[in-house]
């Protein structure tokens, strides 16, 4: 800014030098030119008074240096002139001023030299003779004049110049100096220039509008650093060309990285070929997906192209932890599998007594064997369909009306119903410890001593014992029977899972008692611990 008040302040000083100069010139020229005319005008007509009283004795003594005279006669003849010889000279006749001094007895004309370096002027007049006198005289013309004073108005253009230099810098110094002073944390406190005020409003205007974008900038980033920090799913923003920009915690720790990851390639933090694949279609095609496992778990990762005004700028990725889901679709189709399987068993059984019986060919003594079957065979499958109803309501997953429940007059009850098949298997069940009260389920409560009780009894040896034992709010079952090998521990209580398929039929089992045993335990947020001793005896533990 300065250079340029500088540049301008000069310049404007040039040009009003220059002009003002040739002005000043020019006016100069013309008010000495129209003064050596009417000079010239003067010496003429003294001249022709002289000469028409005193004839060629007056031109003769005429001073030659500051005038020329010339006597020209009637016919254009020269009669005189005080410089040249007049019989040298050419005849007159068509000049400018003499003609029109011989048709209106004055005339005048101004003619340049050939190297325009100087005008001469000529006034001429009629004598009463009819004759014309012609006075001239030489001056310099502008041009040359111009050219003879180049020196002094150079050297005073230099030093106006200069001086304007001199002048403007610090003309321009100081206006600045104020802007550079601007405090423009605080425009309005400034005084600089009242010019300036509209600007110092604005800015201060903008200011205001500034922070109040920074402070909703900052608390979107906020937000969004405080949603993804909290997030369950990995969430990593990519530039167009692959290279990191965000990464929340999930993401960082589903695929190994700590902050240094931010601005390298993406692909470096996951070199796999699908991987690729999947960026690639993003940016390109616009979705990308991908299947990623990482400890054990299975991952989903979605990959999306963001664009702005039809230009790609990047790709944001979001990965799913689909495990639960994967287990749960394949727990749904095993268990779809499953129950077909056990219901059509049933109802094969059922189908083939009943046409044998139906064919006529069983004897009369043995029908009863075979009506028994279809009974035995009808019982299991209202016991499965029971147990499946039981589980999916578990599974649903849906609040139950709870109340208090007495743990020792629950046993008490499982006894009673349990009994009769009991006394069957000449099992006898004991129960000791103190009571303990569970705000739960009764029904829930119920059908899990129910289970584990009717397991003691169906998986016990002739003669053997069942204890049900509380203690500090815990419950355990017991029993003398034939045990679990260890290989099948962790099994047991997976749907439809059995360690002897034919005994637990036998038994009337279904393959679903634990498994409503371990949903009504996690309903109660119990735990559960198995130990057992094949050929000794099984020990179940619930603590609530
Ligand atoms: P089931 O209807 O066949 O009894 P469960 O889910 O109750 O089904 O039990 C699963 C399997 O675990 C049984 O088939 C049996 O092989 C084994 N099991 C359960 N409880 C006992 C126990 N007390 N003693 C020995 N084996 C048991």
């Amino acid at each position: 800014m300065t250079s340029r008040i500088f540049r301008s302040t000069v310049l404007v000083a040039a040009v009003v030098l220059i002009c003002s100069l040739g002005v000043t010139m020019g006016v100069l020229l013309r008010h000495f030119s129209s003064v050596r005319v009417q000079q010239l005008k003067d010496e003429l007509s003294l001249a022709a008074t002289a000469t028409e009283q005193y004839g060629n004795s007056f031109l003769e003594n005429v001073e030659a240096s500051r005038f020329r005279v010339t006597w020209i006669d009637l016919d254009g003849t020269v009669l005189f002139d005080t410089q040249v010889d007049q019989s040298t000279m050419e005849n007159h006749s068509n000049r400018e001023e003499i003609m029109e001094a011989f048709s209106l007895g004055e005339g005048s004309a101004v003619r340049n030299s050939s190297t325009l370096t100087e005008q001469t002027f000529y006034e001429a007049k009629r004598l009463s003779d009819g004759t014309v006198l012609r006075i001239s005289t030489n001056q310099q013309s502008a041009w040359a004049l111009m050219m003879g004073m180049i020196f002094p108005i150079a050297l005073i253009a230099i030093l106006a110049i200069a001086l304007s230099g001199v002048l403007a810098g610090r003309m321009a110094k100081k206006i600045v100096e104020p802007l550079n002073n601007l405090d423009l944390e605080q425009p309005l406190k400034n005084k600089a220039y009242e010019e300036i005020s509209p600007l110092l409003r604005r800015i201060h205007r903008q200011h205001i509008q500034i922070s109040e974008q920074m402070e909703t900038l900052r608390r979107k980033t906020d937000e969004f650093q405080q949603i993804t920090d909290n997030m369950q799913e990995g969430l990593v923003l990519l530039s167009h060309e692959g290279t990191v920009l965000s990464i929340n915690p999930a993401a960082k720790k589903l695929f190994d990285v700590e902050d240094n990851c931010l601005g390298k390639s993406f692909l470096t933090l996951d070199r796999s070929a699908s991987m690729r694949d999947a960026l690639n279609n993003a940016l390109d095609k616009g979705r990308g997906y991908l299947r990623y496992s990482h400890g054990g778990r299975e991952y989903q990762l979605d990959l999306s192209r963001i664009q702005s005004e039809g230009t790609t700028i990047g790709a944001v990725m979001l990965a799913f932890d689909i495990t639960e889901q994967l287990n749960a679709e394949q727990m749904r189709r095993e268990f779809s599998a499953n129950v077909s399987h056990e219901l059509k068993t049933p109802l094969q059984g059922i189908i083939g007594s009943a046409e044998l019986l139906e064919s006529g060919m069983v004897k009369a003594e043995d029908s009863p064997r075979f009506i028994g079957h279809i009974r035995r065979e009808a019982a299991r499958l209202v016991a499965l369909v029971e147990d499946i109803l039981r589980l999916s309501q578990l599974d649903e997953g849906v609040a139950l009306p709870t109340e208090e429940v007495d743990m020792l007059a629950l046993a008490e009850d499982v006894k009673a119903i349990l009994l009769p098949s009991a006394e069957e298997k000449n099992v006898e069940i004991v129960i000791s410890g103190e009571s303990f009260k569970v705000q739960g389920v009764r029904r829930l409560l119920q059908e899990l001593l129910y289970n584990l009780c009717d397991n003691g009894i169906k998986y016990n040896l002739p003669g053997g014992k069942l204890s049900i034992s509380l203690a500090q709010r815990s419950i355990t079952v017991s029993d003398t029977g034939i045990g679990i090998a260890p290989e099948h521990r962790e099994r047991v209580f997976e749907r439809f899972y059995r360690v002897d398929k034919s005994h637990s039929k036998l038994s009337g089992g279904t393959g679903l008692g634990l498994s409503i045993v371990k949903h009504a335990a996690a309903y109660h947020k119990a735990t559960i611990s198995l130990e057992s001793t094949p050929g000794k005896g099984t020990s179940i533990e619930v603590k609530f």
